[in-house]
């Protein structure tokens, strides 16, 4: 496997990147990548869209984010996103929780659109989520979209610095998954798990080196070295921690397509890192036929 480029962590435009999944392993192909993961939040749906379009060459890893909460040592909780990774989605409890889940993000994403309209921003909350599939993962850069086409702001990025961070008072908390409970579940299902992007500090708090400890404990597979929010000192000392606690170690772009200016391929993992990862999981990768 030397010389394969292999990207884990991708979205499509079934959660909120801006590809369809179909033109998503067209995109990875065309970048030169070999091994492609899809990893739409918290749902399953765009799978059977990226195996039938997969190009030859190119090997797809079925996956999911899945939005978590971990709790800190003071005990209020903290975000955390799990990869979950070739895992059977017509799991029961997955099914239930993930459902639960997207129901979960458009309740949230109400409330948000309805504080930016009560204090006067061009902003209709039917509009927003009507325009979302019924079971779609609404998520903030949906938001994002509707501000673009309401004029308040030109990009993504600006949408979130200025409306949609904790700063403004519109950011609104979500019920996410006990890890725990994540972890277990996608261990149940046959898949395996590693921790998104773990010390991302830009997204707000992150969990602690004890906590990352705690995760392995229960079953956690690997983590997220090199990733686009992760500077070179913090990629050195998780790639430590991840040797410290046998874990896999992966690299990936958290490509959104136009959401984000990331490009598909920018990070990837070591194909050895790969291989430990599949030896761990009951599902296998699609190839194209
Ligand atoms: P949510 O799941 O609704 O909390 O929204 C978080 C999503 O927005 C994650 O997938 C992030 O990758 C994405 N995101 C966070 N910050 C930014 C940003 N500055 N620009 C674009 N996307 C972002
Ligand atoms: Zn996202
Ligand atoms: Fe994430
Ligand atoms: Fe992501």
């Amino acid at each position: 496997m030397v010389g394969v480029r292999i990207d884990l962590h991708t979205h499509s435009a079934v959660s909120d990147g801006t590809d369809s999944p179909a033109d998503l392993v067209r995109v990875a192909s065309d970048a030169g990548l070999d091994v492609i993961a899809l990893t739409d939040h918290d749902t399953t749906e765009g799978w059977e869209a990226a195996a039938s379009a997969l190009p030859p060459g190119l090997t797809l890893v079925p996956g999911a984010e899945l939005s978590c909460e971990a709790r800190s040592a003071e005990g209020y909780g903290l975000s955390v996103h799990i990869l979950a990774y070739l895992f059977d989605p017509a799991a029961p409890a997955l099914v239930a929780e993930q459902r639960r889940l997207r129901q979960e993000r458009r309740r949230r994403l109400r409330v948000m659109a309805e504080r930016m309209a009560a204090d006067g921003l061009p902003i209709d909350p039917d509009e927003v989520l009507s325009g979302l599939g019924p079971d779609a993962p609404a998520g903030r850069p949906h938001l994002a979209q509707a501000l673009i086409r309401a004029g308040v702001v030109r990009t993504v990025d600006e949408a979130f610095a200025r409306y949609l961070g904790g700063g403004r008072g519109y950011l609104v908390p979500r019920a996410d998954t006990p890890v725990d409970t994540a972890i277990a579940m996608i261990e149940e299902a046959g898949g395996v798990t590693v921790l998104a992007h773990p010390f991302a500090t830009s997204r707000g708090p992150t969990v602690s080196e004890d906590a990352i400890a705690a995760l392995a404990e229960r079953g956690l597979t690997g983590v997220e070295v090199d990733h686009p929010d992760h500077d070179a000192a913090t990629r050195r000392r998780l790639r430590a921690l991840a040797d410290d606690l046998g874990l896999v170690r992966t690299g990936a772009s958290d490509y959104h397509g136009t959401n984000k200016v990331i490009a598909i391929g920018q990070e990837t993992t070591e194909p050895d890192q790969f291989e430990a990862l599949l030896a761990k999981a009951a599902g296998t990768p699609v190839v194209a036929a």
